[in-house]
């Protein structure tokens, strides 16, 4: 059977197969969790990216005081590193111009038990930005 959807992330309408004696009762519910390839690529990326930054802030978190200093420059290569890669996969997500700066990683460093918030609230913000262009991502 073919299901016609809406994708619940960028609202571009696609169509999605299922065999004919599929058990699923509520297709309606189903329906509204589907979603077109490319927003559930980003969507798998983007999940994988935030555990690895999040892996990371907890390694960082749970260091001594006294190896915190030594460590310091590691880590901030490390979430450099990460977050400019997260940046430029959100910022082509949303077709807007890439933007980063080293206060990503300040703040992930400063607070890393807030870091899924910290990447959240940057993605966030590049969403707004592609909002208020009154522009959907179409799809690819
Ligand atoms: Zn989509």
């Amino acid at each position: 059977m073919t299901i016609n959807y809406t994708c619940k992330f960028c609202g571009v309408p696609g169509t999605a197969t299922a065999d004919d004696d599929c058990p699923i009762q509520n297709i309606e519910a189903w329906r509204s969790w589907l979603c077109c390839n490319r927003c559930g690529a980003f969507q798998e990326w983007y999940r994988r990216m935030t555990a690895k930054i999040r892996h990371l802030c907890i390694q960082w978190a749970t260091k001594r005081p006294e190896a915190r200093q030594e460590a310091r420059d590691e880590y901030s290569k490390a979430l450099t590193s990460l977050t400019q890669t997260t940046a430029l996969q959100v910022c082509r997500y949303y077709r807007v111009d890439y933007v980063w700066d080293y206060d990503f990683v300040a703040q992930l460093i400063e607070r890393p038990d807030k870091a899924e918030f910290i990447v959240k609230a940057y993605e966030d913000i590049v969403r707004r930005t592609k909002l208020a262009k009154r522009e959907i991502p179409q799809s690819a």
